[in-house]
C-alpha cells in the first residue's frame, strides 16, 4: 500500500464518518452521548454506594461474634434508643457494655404465610456516632446490606440452626 492509497483510504473514511454524522439520527445519538452524564464503571458505583465504618477491633464481639447470642442482649448491651419495635422488625441503637462501641441493631423476620417457618435475620452494624445510626435508621433492609462491617445472625427458612458471622471483616 503506497502513501497515496493510504491517504485516499483515510479521506474516504473521513468522508463516510462526516456524512454519517450529518444524518439526523446520527446527530441525535451524538447529542445524546454528549449530554448524558458520564456513567461511572460498576466498581466505582459499588465503591460510592458501599459504606465502610471503622472496624470495632477493640470490641469483644469482633473476634468472638458468637458471644452476642451467648447471653441475653441486655447483659451485653445497653439500649440507647429504639428506632422500631414492631412484631417483625426491631431496630435499636445499642452500646457495648464492655467497650462502649455503638451498634445499629436490626432484627427482621420474614413472614412465611405458607409454612409459618419464618426466616429471621439479625444484624449489628458498628457505628462511630449516633448520627450514623440515625442515617441507618432510614435505610431499607436492602440498603443496610451496603454497610460494613456487620455482624449477622442468619436463620433462613430451611436451616437447622442459625449462622453467625462478620460480613466485611476482611483486610481491605
Ligand atoms: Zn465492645
Amino acid at each position: 500500500m503506497n502513501i497515496g492509497t493510504v491517504l485516499a483510504t483515510a479521506s474516504a473514511v473521513a468522508m463516510v464518518v462526516y456524512v454519517f454524522r450529518r444524518t439526523p439520527w446520527a446527530s441525535r445519538i451524538m447529542k445524546a452521548a454528549r449530554s448524558r452524564p458520564k456513567v461511572p464503571a460498576a466498581a466505582a458505583v459499588a465503591n460510592t454506594m458501599q459504606r465502610r465504618f471503622p472496624k470495632p477491633t477493640q470490641c469483644v464481639y469482633w473476634n468472638n461474634p458468637e458471644l452476642v447470642r451467648a447471653a441475653p442482649m441486655k447483659e451485653g448491651f445497653e439500649l440507647i434508643d429504639t428506632y422500631a419495635h414492631e412484631s417483625h422488625l426491631w431496630r435499636y441503637l445499642l452500646k457495648c457494655r464492655e467497650c462502649g462501641q455503638l451498634y445499629f441493631f436490626e432484627f427482621y423476620e420474614w413472614v412465611d404465610w405458607e409454612h409459618g417457618n419464618d426466616p429471621q435475620y439479625t444484624k449489628y452494624i458498628p457505628v462511630p456516632t449516633v448520627d450514623d445510626a440515625q442515617m441507618l435508621r432510614k435505610a431499607s433492609q436492602a440498603e443496610l446490606l451496603l454497610f460494613s462491617p456487620s455482624l449477622n445472625i442468619d436463620f433462613p427458612k430451611d436451616a437447622e440452626e442459625s449462622t453467625i458471622y462478620w460480613a466485611g471483616k476482611g483486610s481491605s
